[in-house]
């Protein structure tokens, strides 16, 4: 049963990715994310199933239209791979679950957010209140029942602390809510002990990521940086190991 069970949610994360550029892409223009059919951005030709299949068709094709021959970028593949891999990880960590479902749905989200924030440095509201509506739905199967909403606060409180503070001191924006919006949405699903986990790995991976690119020069100083995507990795990392971290920590101190 159970390597099925892989082969099956491999699957289900690859599809899914391939979905998740087609929102990726459409959800900063408006557009909708069911139609029109996807199609090559340089000759127009309808993609059929053959062009679609997730990764393979990337690599068969060498990344090219099969019709025009104009390159696509490999992160359509990256995407999909990213998501396949992020399926097995909760599904290998929480089993057959509520927790899984959960757990499918927030990286889902994540990966959308952190790609459009990459590309457009915006989280768009509709994604967030899809986070906030299952998150809340996910609490009534989750106990203590107070721990997402004590998450929510514990994601949302330090990162509006940062954003006035960057108000007050340098008189502009500090964090951008968006950020905000996201965490507190992910606290939903993690609980409070392992959103403050997901923000500190954030903040450390943001540093060390913004300090090699200062030193290289391929970031500017006082450049802007999102910082969603770190957020989305540190909340992933602390979805699917908080809960082994946190017991490792306890038993230190106790
Ligand atoms: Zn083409």
């Amino acid at each position: 049963m159970t390597a099925y069970t892989y082969v099956l949610i491999g699957l289900l994360g690859l599809v899914m990715g391939s979905f998740f550029n087609v929102c990726i892409y459409r959800i900063p223009q408006g557009k909708s994310v069911v139609r029109p059919a996807s199609a090559c951005g340089t000759c127009g030709h309808r993609l059929g199933v053959l062009d679609m299949i997730p990764v393979f068709t990337w690599l068969f094709t060498r990344g090219r239209c099969r019709h025009c021959g104009a390159r696509y970028s490999g992160r359509y593949a990256l995407v999909e791979s990213l998501t396949c891999l992020l399926y097995l990880a909760v599904y290998a960590v929480c089993g057959v679950t509520w927790q899984c479902l959960a757990g499918l749905v927030l990286v889902s989200l994540l990966v959308i957010i952190a790609f459009i924030d990459l590309d457009e440095s915006i989280i768009p509201n509709g994604l967030v209140l899809i986070g906030r509506i299952c998150g809340l739905a996910y609490q009534l199967v989750r106990a203590p029942w107070w721990d997402g909403l004590l998450g929510a606060a514990a994601g949302a409180l330090p990162l509006l602390a940062v954003d006035g503070l960057g108000r007050l001191v340098y008189k502009k924006e500090g964090m951008g809510l968006g950020d905000v919006k996201m965490m507190a949405f992910a606290g939903l699903f993690l609980g409070w002990q392992a959103t403050l986990l997901a923000l500190l790995l954030a903040v450390v991976l943001g540093g060390a990521v913004g300090g090699v690119g200062l030193a290289t020069g391929r970031l500017k100083r006082g450049a802007y940086m999102p910082f969603g995507p770190f957020l989305a990795m540190g909340t992933v990392a602390a979805f699917l190991f908080g809960p082994s971290v946190i017991r490792w920590y306890l038993s230190l101190l106790i």
